[in-house]
């Protein structure tokens, strides 16, 4: 099940839900205006957040999009009257699923050629258990590098940082809140035989990440987590990405260097994280 929380002043999300993939959805709420981010991964989604967060029947004046994979984007066609706002890979790499069909067969197909991955194939046709309207509506909007936008009392800044979950993804900082909305950039490329991080996109991405001064972090997939665990968070890619290179992809070395360096045995996430650095050396 959904929870709504909220987060100082102007923020509210909703929580994730793995089994349909449902991404964290954020919205902000300004004086004048009302930027909400991502659409969600249907139309249900999307108005079970709107219902939760605005007065009846209303709808936030702005929409962003963090990129442009399925979860984040097929509840767009519940904001018609919204502005949508989105990179212009996004936009590109969403024009891209227009033609699609979205029947089983049709899902399946693309798995079987590589197009699709079975993950999103199986959370796809969990969300869309009895119907399979899904509609591709494409942003208002489209900008190269960064927009910012004043809602009243409260900033929100996009700023396009691509990295190798997607090349087209874009994060959104509410300066006032010092919340960064991660959406899924800090995760690994999904959309390839064996999931991936590159060492020269992780170094620079994390680079770029760390220029906001954020309190709070917002990864799409998981919770809202402090400053001192996104540094955690960091440190632990950082340190693999080097230890990657340093090694030229060695696995069985990366993992007792890795050890070493933090004295103790390693989590599962660390050797998974390793695993997927070694994936895409
Ligand atoms: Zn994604």
């Amino acid at each position: 099940m959904h929870t709504i929380n909220k987060i100082g002043k102007n923020f509210w999300y909703i929580t994730p839900i793995s089994v349909t993939d449902r991404p964290i959805l954020g919205m902000v709420v300004g004086n004048n205006k009302t930027l909400m981010i991502d659409a969600g991964n249907s139309v249900d989604h999307a108005n079970y957040f709107m219902k939760g967060t605005l007065k009846e029947d209303s709808s936030p004046d702005v929409v962003v999009l963090t990129h442009w994979h399925w979860d984040h984007i097929f509840g767009l066609p519940a904001l018609p009257h919204t502005l949508s706002i989105a990179s212009s890979k996004t936009k590109r790499e969403m024009e891209k699923l227009i033609p699609y069909s979205w029947s089983d067969e049709a899902i399946d197909e693309r798995v079987k050629e590589g197009t699709e991955i079975e993950f999103c194939a199986k959370a796809i046709k969990e969300e869309y258990k009895d119907h399979r309207d899904i509609t591709i509506a494409l942003p208002d909007v489209t900008f190269e590098n960064r927009v910012e936008i004043d809602l009243g009392g409260v900033t929100c800044i996009v700023q396009y940082v691509g990295g190798d979950h997607a090349a087209d993804s874009a994060i959104v900082y509410i300066k006032e809140e010092k919340i960064l909305f991660l959406g899924d950039c800090i995760y690994p490329n999904m959309y390839a035989k064996k999931e991936n991080y590159t060492v020269q996109e992780t170094l620079r991405l994390l680079e770029e990440l760390e220029s906001f001064d954020a309190e709070t972090y917002i990864p799409s997939h998981q919770k809202p987590i402090t400053k001192e665990e996104f540094h955690q968070e960091a440190t632990k890619l950082r340190m693999i990405a080097t230890y990657t290179e340093r090694y030229r992809g060695d696995q069985q070395v990366i993992l007792k260097e890795y050890e070493k360096y933090v004295k103790r045995e390693l989590r599962e996430d660390e050797i998974e994280t390793i695993g997927q650095f070694v994936n895409g050396f």
